[in-house]
């Protein structure tokens, strides 16, 4: 089988308050970053197939194009890419122009993920973004008249989002002719600026509540717009689905470069150091390694298997779970957190919202 590749970009214009990610604000040290990250990749690669490849961060459209171009170069020279490659990077709306587009296409890139996360420029600010409405939508449009597969990421329950302003930062995604939306649900990390603020009560959130029924809406509007939702927080056009995702839900096997990166080979997992001076020192001891037990693996199919909306087989379950697994879904089934299709069981949208408790029940 196919590898996926995900390669990790950190530089970022300022660290927005409420990410969690490795990330860095001195892009000085993107060329010695290029350096590590490209002597990793020759390092750890094998000749190995891929079919997908991801340039995720970061801000992986601040890395110049000098450096972009070196790791393109290196990802060639070490793996075999398929013809039908899916390689997409993810770019904020002030790096998306005409030119840099054209540029990424003449790399290989043939979808790009850009980061709106609301359409409200109110709602931006709080998050230390740097953009606004106006160049989010500009930026959706040159990404999708260029040609490439467009996707924009969205965030719910985000200081003063109102049920008015999300209803219409979704219709505005949903005009946007964009195949693809990511829709994240504002995760309070510990440690980010936001989080602090929100504790100090200097911000507040939307209640939990407005949240959920605003979670199922976007459901809703999204279908009827033709974007079906394949995943809890991802909606797609048919055919347009994310495959270098779809591989981390699928269990399929992919190698991860630069800081703080996943890779899952065999059957180990493994994290890279998120210290990017470590990184660009060549220590490269995995932040964490882990071989999965059978039981772990069982776990973890099942719950990979429900965030995605074709559920799992009903047999499956039986088969991991036993009498236990059939009790949960006779639960699940008659509260209506699940859905039954054909031989299959998922999640409904409000199960999807509290998908996390009910899997704790299950084991
Ligand atoms: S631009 Fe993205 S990766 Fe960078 S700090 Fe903001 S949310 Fe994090």
């Amino acid at each position: 089988m196919p590898l996926g590749l995900y390669i990790h970009l950190p530089f970022c214009r300022v660290h927005c308050t409420y990410c969690p990610f490795a990330v860095s604000t001195d892009i000085r040290l993107q060329d010695q970053y290029t350096e590590a990250l490209v002597a990793e990749i020759e390092a750890r690669s094998n000749g190995e197939r891929v079919d997908s490849i991801f340039f995720g961060g970061g801000t992986p459209s601040r890395t110049s194009r000098e450096n972009l171009s070196r790791v393109v170069n290196q990802i060639r020279e070490r793996f075999v890419i398929d013809n039908g490659v899916e390689f997409s990077i993810e770019a904020n709306p002030e790096d998306v122009s005409e030119d840099a587009v054209a540029f990424w296409r003449s790399l290989g890139v043939n979808r790009v993920s850009v980061g709106v996360q609301s359409f409200h420029d109110d709602e931006l600010r709080p998050l230390g973004r740097v953009h606004g409405r106006a160049q989010a939508l500009e930026a959706v449009r040159i990404a999708a008249a260029s040609g490439v597969r467009t996707s924009l990421d969205l965030i719910l329950g985000l200081p003063r989002q109102t049920a008015a302003s999300f209803e219409e930062t979704l219709v505005t995604a949903i005009d946007t002719g964009a195949g693809h939306v990511s829709l994240y649900m504002l995760d309070l990390e510990e440690g980010t600026a936001l989080a602090r603020q929100v504790e100090d009560e200097r911000v507040t959130l939307p209640d939990e509540d407005l949240v959920a029924d605003l979670y199922t809406m976007a459901i809703e509007r999204f279908a009827d717009a033709g974007l079906a939702q394949y995943e809890i927080s991802n909606f797609a056009r048919p055919g347009e689905e994310c495959r270098h995702n779809l591989r981390y839900w699928r269990r399929e096997h992919y190698l991860g470069f630069g800081i703080g990166a996943h890779s899952f080979i065999g059957d180990r997992r493994f994290a890279n150091t998120r210290d990017i001076h470590r990184y660009i020192a060549r220590q490269r001891e995995p932040e964490f390694a882990e071989v999965l037990g059978e039981g772990e693996v069982r776990r973890e199919t099942i719950f990979l298997r429900l965030r995605q909306a074709e559920g799992i087989n009903y047999a499956d379950v039986v088969r991991l779970c036993g009498e236990e697994g059939i009790a949960w879904m006779d639960r699940g089934l008659s509260d209506g957190w699940l859905r039954r299709v054909e031989n299959r069981v998922a999640f409904t949208p409000s199960g999807f919202l509290l998908s996390n408790e009910y899997m704790s029940q299950l084991f």
